[in-house]
Formats: C-alpha cells, sequence, structure tokens
C-alpha cells in the first residue's frame, strides 16, 4: 500500500502525533525522538504510547520512522562526543521498544578531519557496540549530501558501514531525495541510472523508507537545503513518479518540506504537508 505522511512536532507525545498525522491525510510519519539539538529525551509516557498504538490500528497508520538528533555523531574527532552519540543512540534504541518494529533514522556522521576511512570504522563500531539482538527496531542509514565532511554522500560509503556491521538485519536505509541530488545523483533527469547504481551498490531492498523533498541547490551542491515539492531542482515530475514506482510500492514515504510563510505574517509558518501529499497523491 502506498503509504505517504510527514515529519511532525513531538512535544505534545505520540497519541497527537498520530491525530495530526490523521489529519494531514498521512498514513505514516517521522518524529525527534528528542530535542533535533540533543539533551535528554522525555520519559516514556506508557499510557499515551498505548493510546496511541490503538488509535494507529484503529486509523491504519503504520510505520513510525523516528529521526534521531543532528548532534548525534558517532565519527567525530572528538571522543567524548562519539561516546555522548553512542549513549542517546543506545538510548534512543531502548525508548523504541515501546513501539516494536519500526524505523530509526540517523545521519551517519560527520568525520571532521579524520577522513572517510576513520569516520566509517567509528560509526561500524558504534553500531557494532550498542545493537542489541532482543531489539525489533531497524536502523537506517541516511543517504546525506556531503555538506562538509559528512558520511553518507555516496552509495558506496553507506556500503562501506554495511559491510562491517554485524546485525545487518537491522540495519537499512533512508533514501532523502533532496541529499541524494545535492550529493551529485541525477535522480531528475537519470532516475533509472541512479536506483540501478543504488542496486548494485547495496540493493533497492535495502531501502526501507523515502525522505521526499526538493532541493533548493544545484545537482552535487553539497548543500542539503529543502525545498517544497515542485520549488526545487528535482521537480514535481520526479518526485511523484517516485511515490508512485511501483517497485517501492510498500516503502513509506516522508515529507520534510519547509514550512510556509502564513499569509500577512513574517513570523508565523504553517506546515504545508497537506497540500503535499495531496499533489502527490494524484
Ligand atoms: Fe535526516
Ligand atoms: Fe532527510
Ligand atoms: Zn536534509
Amino acid at each position: 500500500m502506498l503509504r505517504i505522511g510527514c515529519h511532525l512536532p513531538s512535544s505534545k507525545g505520540y497519541l497527537e502525533m498520530g491525530k495530526h498525522a490523521v489529519a494531514l491525510g498521512a498514513t505514516t510519519f517521522a518524529f525527534f525522538t528528542r530535542n533535533p539539538r540533543g539533551g535528554k529525551a522525555k520519559p516514556i509516557q506508557k499510557e499515551d504510547v498505548a493510546a496511541f498504538l490503538a488509535y494507529a490500528a484503529e486509523h491504519d497508520l503504520q510505520h513510525l520512522v523516528a529521526h534521531a538528533p543532528y548532534t548525534m555523531n558517532l565519527c567525530s574527532a572528538d571522543p567524548s562526543i562519539r561516546q555522548f552519540g553512542k549513549d542517546m543512540l543506545a538510548d534512543d534504541l531502548q525508548r523504541m521498544e515501546y513501539t516494536p518494529n519500526q524505523y530509526y533514522n540517523f545521519h551517519p556522521g560527520s568525520h571532521v578531519k579524520q577522513g572517510a576511512e576513520v569516520g566509517i570504522a567509528q560509526i561500524a563500531e558504534t553500531l557494532n557496540e550498542v545493537l542489541f539482538p532482543e531489539q525489533t527496531t531497524t536502523v537506517l542509514l541516511e543517504t546525506m549530501a556531503g555538506k562538509g565532511s559528512e558520511i553518507g554522500r555516496s552509495f558506496e560509503e553507506l556500503k562501506a558501514i554495511y559491510d562491517e556491521v554485524d546485525r545487518k538485519e537491522r540495519l537499512r536505509v533512508c533514501f532523502d531525495t533532496c541529499h541524494v541530488n545535492d550529493a551529485g545523483y541525477d535522480i531528475a533527469n537519470h532516475y533509472d541510472e541512479v536506483f540501478a547504481e543504488f542496486d548494485r551498490v547495496i540493493g533497492l531492498e535495502q531501502i526501507a523508507v523515502f525522505h521526499v523533498n526538493d532541493s533548493l541547490n544545484p545537482l552535487g551542491a553539497h548543500k542539503d537545503r529543502h525545498a517544497n515539492i515542485g520549488k526545487g531542482t528535482i521537480g514535481y515530475d520526479t518526485l511523484h513518479r517516485l511515490v508512485h514506482d511501483e517497485t517501492f510500492a510498500n516503502v513509506p514515504k516522508i515529507l520534510e518540506t519547509p514550512w510556509l510563510c502564513e499569509e500577512g505574517s513574517a513570523k508565523k509558518t504553517i506546515p504545508p504537508y497537506k497540500e503535499e501529499i495531496e499533489w502527490l497523491l494524484k
């Protein structure tokens, strides 16, 4: 079934996210496990989770895609930052078990001046230390734009992480269209070739989630600035094609497009998701 949703604010808890998703016409959704800048997560409210799970079943909402905070850098040159990231990852994976069998996606990290090889080894080492046998959550490596020293700018870099992780059955990929464009893969003009390339390097079946975003920047800019659907370099046709691609019929699609300025107000912004979901479903 074609499932599409968006990234939602999580501060009011799970049930509120579920209701919000349904109100937007979403059948799946994403959220930050804690403040995206890092810090301590709010304790899980068991009643809230139970109410959410009942609500989700009733409204056919499926696939939570939790997003790790941006401050989680598993390949920082600073060991204390690596440890901070590892602790957050371990804590998040424990919390995810309250909602079993869902997804947890993270940005692999920025190696700063250590080089990609060292970065990849550090990321894999931490995954090997933290992923645990009873875990039901699948952890997703996100494809990255290659801003600064980001790991994940090429399919090969993600593959290199896979190669060193023991629990490969708990590791898959979150394919972000904006990031892939900014990394230099021309999905707008060479859609088939880009996915053939992904298939050759990692395997299409490893794509667990799509982040469906347009990009404000040209191909290969290594920038990572999301644009609203049809307002960027990728364009509506390619994103629409992806959403309806039979190959990915069962892969949830999540929008992370920017909020829009409300008319007559420079400050207040409103989410574009209801309209963008409707438009992509056409
Ligand atoms: Fe992300
Ligand atoms: Fe993303
Ligand atoms: Zn991004």
